[in-house]
């Protein structure tokens, strides 16, 4: 048994609960309460938190483990083998970050699911989604010097379907390999050569069609959505999640109200990528209407009581590194979000999009994925904004990472 004392946050009830305890027996959270309240059994492990507070354990609800960062230089980092373990590598360094959950659109994210379910690597819990399914021509039709076929069998995050019997066998393929549920892109985005960010991807029928076979399946699709007609089509045709959600409006917004749809925010890329540099120029010109966008879209959802879930679309790059994914929760902040938003953005409204249901909560019962921070994140979002401000990890009731004793 594993004991914490000290400070934890209670994110439903938005308090930090002084001197408290938290047992932890297996993986699972058995008591969560005044110290009084509990008979430590002997011979359990204390930990004592001193002035760092426990949290539930934080969880990125938009991941691409492509591992492409870190595959090395052979053939040009580009073989699946060095791309997976690159992929396995970042598992350790998600857990560093105080990471224990995802939910990951790639290829590797479902061999790496297995493999952390297996107990044989160490990593956060993961959600997989396959690979991301989008037109010829859209956001995710990224190497158009590659015939299609090629691109199909051997891209390891994108997926090329054209009409409806298309699109119900991409589906199916990507439930073959595992997949829990599926991501498709419904309209353009800033990263693809040949769209605009406001292109509608998928016709209504192709929608249909998608929507209907991932149900079929018990599981849901999300959207990439940037442009708001694309979003607008895909939650007619029952989509359950939207993805970035740059360019939403008011009619869409009430959409997702009505229908109770999560947005999984991506705000520090959205906010900043206009600054990356070395971007082409066309890259550049789609880049500059994303901040501005974002800002009114995020306090539509924050008025309209939309839940919002933490995304980072992160890739461990130079701009994007995993050691700094707290970053998004700063980014949350200055889109205008209060710091107890952020957090719950990041654990409770994210296990809601991961549909686990005993996640994301510091209480009696639920799943011990736990994290220390090095301060109170109420008063001050930095401490839960990178790798070195966590002081302990705790995944699935395993101390995975642990500067304090
Ligand atoms: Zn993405």
């Amino acid at each position: 048994m594993l004991i914490f004392k000290g400070n934890y946050l209670d994110v439903e009830k938005g308090e930090v609960k002084k001197d408290s305890l938290v047992a932890v027996e297996g993986n699972r959270i058995v008591y969560a309460g005044a110290p009084e309240g509990f008979a430590c059994p002997e011979g359990a492990r204390v930990i004592c938190l001193g002035r760092g507070t426990l949290l539930p354990g934080f969880i990125d609800c938009h991941a691409h483990l492509t591992g492409e960062e870190d595959a090395g230089d052979f053939a040009g980092g580009k073989l699946f083998g060095d791309q997976l373990l690159g992929a396995a590598y970042q598992l350790g360094l998600l857990l560093e970050s105080g990471f224990t959950g995802i939910r990951d659109m790639s290829e590797a994210g479902l061999y790496l699911s297995r493999a952390t379910q297996r107990k044989i690597l160490d990593g956060p819990r993961i959600v997989p989604g396959g690979k991301v399914m989008g037109i010829t021509s859209g956001h995710v039709d990224l190497a158009l010097e590659q015939d299609k076929a090629y691109y199909n069998a051997h891209d390891h995050m994108s997926y090329l379907v054209d009409g409806p019997d298309d699109c119900v066998r991409g589906v199916r393929e990507q439930f073959r390999m595992g997949a829990k549920f599926i991501k498709i892109c419904a309209t353009g985005g800033v990263s693809s050569p040949t769209d605009r960010v406001d292109d509608v991807q998928f016709s209504p029928e192709e929608l249909r069609a998608i929507v209907g076979e991932a149900k079929r399946h018990h599981s849901y699709v999300t959207a990439h959505c940037t442009g708001y007609e694309g979003a607008y089509q895909a939650l007619l045709a029952g989509v359950e999640c939207i993805e970035h959600g740059v360019m939403l409006t008011q009619r869409e917004i009430d959409l997702m109200a009505e229908k109770k749809v999560p947005l999984v925010s991506t705000l520090d890329i959205s906010l900043h990528v206009a600054n990356i540099p070395g971007f082409p120029d066309w890259m550049h010109q789609k880049a500059l209407r994303c901040r501005e966008n974002n800002l009114r879209s995020i306090e539509m959802a924050r008025r309209a009581g939309i839940e919002i879930a933490f995304g980072s679309d992160y890739s461990n790059s130079g701009n994007t590194p995993y050691r700094a994914l707290g970053k998004e929760f700063l980014a949350m902040q200055e889109a205008g979000m209060t710091n107890l938003e952020a957090v719950r953005a990041g654990t409770v409204h994210a296990a809601h999009v991961m549909r686990i249901d005993d996640l994301g909560v510091i209480r009696e019962g639920y799943l011990a994925d736990l994290v220390v921070c090095d301060g109170d994140p109420l008063e001050d979002l930095a401490c839960i904004s990178g790798a070195d401000h966590i002081l302990l990890t705790c995944a699935d009731g395993k101390i995975v990472k642990n500067c304090i004793s």
